[in-house]
């Protein structure tokens, strides 16, 4: 059984955001909502923002449904409350196009996989039925982003079991990437979010609790300027494997078919 998310969320913001939810109240049950192209799970509220919003932009702009499931609303966080970091998502989501977003509220720096946490997601899963999932990358400095990537993993598999629920028939995503921008790895393909990258660091300074230049944990944390000077030399770098301006990377774990050799993107010499 999964609960709607029950946040302190003021009516006006909540107004401002019905088009972008498509529910009528953003904490009401999700067992009727059309089924979403892209899910991507996180951790933590602004890491989709750093990672992989500029292919969530990309895709809603295509016509895709997108959406982001945080597991935890970062209560152990320096700066800010969970409720602040919820209401500040809200407005990441409007900037990323999203049409659907929910924070599972599950512990913060102490994130755990376990049977519990495992069905929760499994059961999400299975209501809203993503063709394609986007999971951290399973190596990571935070235990929290590592296991993101193997609670999702293992939750896409789960819903996929018909006599996991009665009540929901069974979903398995058709595609998991895994969102390597911060792992120190070769991707296996990068997707240009050149025209994106704006809209996505708006999408992340909405988070003014956390990149707001406040005096308070101000050891701990970057600089606005820094942070966005940092952002940007990441997906130039991921940019230029591709001969692009700004860019996001991916690792799959299946071999990448391709069809038309001729049609092939990125000049070779
Ligand atoms: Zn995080």
């Amino acid at each position: 059984m999964i609960r709607p998310i029950r946040g302190n969320h003021n009516t006006a913001l909540a107004t401002r955001y019905y088009h972008v939810w498509h529910m009528r109240d953003p904490n009401e049950p999700f067992e009727n909502l059309r089924p979403l192209d892209v899910l991507a799970i996180a951790a933590h509220p602004d890491d989709v923002e750093q990672t992989c919003g500029g292919t969530l932009i990309k895709m809603a702009e295509r016509g895709y449904r997108t959406g982001v499931l945080d597991l935890t609303a970062g209560d152990m966080g320096s700066r800010g409350t969970p409720d602040l970091r919820i209401t500040e998502s809200r407005r990441a989501a409007e900037h990323m196009l999203l049409s659907w977003r929910q924070n599972l509220r599950m512990p913060d720096a102490r994130l755990e996989n376990n049977i519990g946490a495992r069905m929760t997601l499994a059961g999400v899963i299975r209501r809203i039925r993503p063709k394609t999932v986007i999971l951290p990358y399973w190596t990571g400095r935070h235990p929290d982003h590592y296991r993101t990537c193997e609670l999702g993993y293992e939750a896409c598999f789960l819903a996929g079991l018909k006599r996991l629920e009665e009540d929901t028939p069974p979903h398995r995503p058709f595609k998991i990437l895994y969102s390597s921008l911060y792992a120190n790895v070769t991707p296996s393909f990068v997707i240009d979010v050149s025209r994106q990258f704006d809209r996505r660091m708006a999408a992340l300074l909405s988070y003014s609790s956390q990149y707001g230049d406040s005096a308070q944990a101000s050891d701990l944390f970057p600089s606005r300027a820094e942070v966005e000077e940092r952002l940007a030399s990441i997906a130039k770098f991921y940019g230029n494997l591709i001969g692009v301006k700004y860019g996001e990377p991916y690792v799959v774990k299946e071999m990448m078919e391709v069809d038309d050799i001729i049609a092939m993107p990125v000049r070779s010499i």
